[in-house]
């Protein structure tokens, strides 16, 4: 494989919107969105995002997408595509997210030399943190997702088409409760004293039990992370929690003396992608 083949990573989308979630919730953000996911999370609201096939084609535009010739991009096209979908208008903060970005740690190096001094956040499900702990000094904010053993079915290995100009990550993702709490816990490590949050989505389904590993976690390795409890918003067979659950996990957090949040997905209020 040619040296900068495996810097390429495939996009599904790269669009200007208005962060709808986590701790910067409210600012402007250029999304890239890449595609590939090995995880089967419950309430997953990018199941377009999963697969990586043989004609995909990336997405770029301000409040419209057009198609580009294919979905593999270098880091460089990444960022030409960044500035594409901000119309000319101000660079706004990068916030790279999936899919699963940690399949493609090359591309996530070279983004970060692109990019200069501009801010870079990562999305992550927070399943792979030997990838983490490799491209973590190039993110200036890491959102890591916090996902309750019910929320997480077993996950499915990515299949590239036999087009692709390289593979993903060999990292394995995670299978069992254990896999997953060691997964949880190596990443909440590497984001200690850094710009950080652990995001819990809370579905209606779960009781506040459920969610008590992942406050202990929390609390055994990295105490001082923001944590975003954000209600599931009621599509795709999800159901909001009520405000009698969201309250016994506010109690948890404070028990803990956690600092806690409840943000909804802001961006579907504001009808924004
Ligand atoms: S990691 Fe993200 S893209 Fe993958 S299944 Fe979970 S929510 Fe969906």
């Amino acid at each position: 494989m040619a040296p900068s083949a495996l810097a390429l990573a495939p996009v599904l989308e790269v669009f200007a919107s208005i962060q709808g979630e986590g701790a910067y919730v409210g600012e402007p953000q250029t999304f890239l969105r890449l595609r590939g996911c090995p995880l089967r999370c419950r309430w997953c609201d990018t199941p377009g995002s999963w697969r990586v096939r043989e004609h995909d084609r990336a997405r770029v535009g301000g409040r419209e997408l057009v198609e580009r010739d294919s979905a593999w991009a270098s880091p460089f096209q990444a960022a030409c595509w960044i500035r594409d979908a901000e119309a000319g208008g101000l660079a706004r903060t990068v916030s790279v997210t999936g899919g699963e970005p940690l399949l493609w740690p090359e591309f996530l190096i070279g983004l970060r030399s692109m990019l200069g001094e501009r801010r870079l956040h990562l999305e992550t499900a927070g399943a792979h943190p030997r990838t983490l702990a490799r491209v973590l000094d190039g993110f200036d904010h890491v959102s890591l997702d916090l996902k309750p053993a019910l929320d997480l079915d077993p996950p499915e290995e990515l299949a590239l088409p036999d087009s692709a100009p390289r593979a993903a990550s060999d990292e394995p993702a995670p299978r069992t409760r254990d896999d997953w709490r060691r997964a949880r816990e190596a990443c909440l490590e590497l984001v200690r004293e850094r710009d950080a949050c652990g995001k819990i989505v809370v579905s209606g389904e779960r009781s506040a039990a459920d969610f008590v590993p992942l406050f202990d976690e929390v609390e055994r390795v990295n105490p001082k992370l923001l944590v975003v409890l954000q209600p599931a918003t009621p599509i795709g067979g999800a159901t909001a929690p009520s405000h009698a659950l969201l309250e016994a996990l506010l109690d948890l957090a404070a028990e803990r003396a956690l600092a806690t949040r409840v943000l909804p997905q802001v961006h579907r209020y504001l009808r924004v992608p």
